[in-house]
């Protein structure tokens, strides 16, 4: 990433030049870089004086990915990275909910979010009070939660899991017996996974969606393929599972990724936020994107002006405030998926 401490409008431009997703969100010009510039040459400052780390997501703007981002992935790899380094303050350039996960997995730090957007139709689809009667309806279930829900709702579930693993670790749970949330269309699709391999499990699920991955349909991916027929598909399991039948791959997205730079294919059409798909207009310009992609508003809230404002002067709404109960029942869950990726 480009995190030299007085970058120029050229350099920066040379790197986001070939990014032409999402509208005119994404597109760069020299003029644009040259505004950007002075804000990202003051955050590196800044980042340095205060022993501040940046993690950002893939799905936020590409000039905090390659301005001032030292650690950009997932958000499950990123609170892990957070753990190597000796930096006191994290700046999570995400939603909060991640940044929660971050300061579960780092609690002597100081996590503050940029984001003006708090929560996201997937997050906010259920809450602690809701597992709760959800627990006593299914009392003999394992609730299995997605690793993209609030610290209060993994605090109430017994283990936790990313898109890389869900498949893996709901296979691995001795109980038959499942509730996997808040991801209605992961569900489905876990279902169906289990299927495939001659997994026997009851699984039942939650209706949450999100709303970038659910919009999208098998007969965009019928239409591009007639149009491009070396095409290949590559999408999220938090999309439908027809649209997930109808790729040629389907995982999370550091492994749509690894496929994409092990593939000799050069054209894909990517069913996930457009950020994931400015990384590999950047980092694979031999490869070329067919198709559209789909911005999250959530994600799209970070800006480097807010990032600057967090580094100056933060508020009490920018921090992350855990209490211990909850950081430590939530750590729980969370080393349930180091128990079942490990074992
Ligand atoms: S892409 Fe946006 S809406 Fe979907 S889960 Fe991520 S933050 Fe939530």
């Amino acid at each position: 990433m480009l995190t030299t401490e007085h970058l120029t409008a050229e350099q920066l431009y040379a790197t986001l030049k070939n990014i032409k997703v999402g509208g005119t969100v994404c597109h760069y010009s020299l003029k644009k870089c040259a505004e950007f510039v002075p804000i990202i040459n003051e955050i590196n400052e800044l980042k340095q004086e205060q022993n501040a780390v940046i993690l950002a997501h893939s799905y936020v703007s590409p000039e905090i990915v390659y301005g001032v981002a030292d650690f950009v992935g997932d958000s499950y790899q990123l609170s892990k990275d957070a753990m190597t380094t000796d930096a006191q303050k994290i700046i999570f350039a995400a939603v909060r909910f991640m940044g929660e996960t971050a300061q579960i997995l780092n609690p002597e730090k100081e996590v503050l979010i940029p984001g003006l957007l708090d929560g996201c139709t997937l997050a906010d689809s259920i809450n602690a009070e809701e597992v709760k009667k959800l627990r006593a309806q299914f009392p003999n279930h394992t609730f299995v939660c997605y690793i993209n829900t609030t610290a209060e709702v993994k605090a109430e579930c017994d283990v936790c899991v990313t898109s890389a693993n869900v498949y893996d670790i709901v296979q691995k749970i001795p109980n038959n017996q499942i509730y996997f949330l808040p991801d209605k269309l992961m569900g489905k699709n876990l279902v169906m996974e289990m299927h495939r391999r001659g997994v026997k499990k009851n699984i039942q699920y939650h209706e949450g969606t999100c709303y970038v991955h659910e919009e999208y349909e098998p007969s965009q991916i019928y239409e591009i393929r007639m149009e491009h027929p070396q095409v290949k598909v590559v999408s999220h399991p938090e999309c439908r599972p027809e649209v997930c039948e109808a790729s040629d791959f389907v995982g999370s997205t550091s492994q749509m990724l690894d496929y994409m730079l092990k593939t000799d294919a050069k054209d894909f059409l990517m069913l996930t936020e457009c950020g994931l798909s400015a990384r590999l207009q950047v980092e694979f310009p031999d490869k070329r994107l067919v198709g559209s992609c789909t911005l999250c508003r959530y994600m799209k809230s970070n800006s480097l002006l807010d990032i600057l404002r967090v580094l100056k002067n933060p508020s009490d709404r920018d921090r992350v405030f855990l209490s211990e109960e909850t950081r430590l029942k939530a750590h729980k869950c969370i080393e349930a998926m180091f128990h079942y990726t490990q074992g």
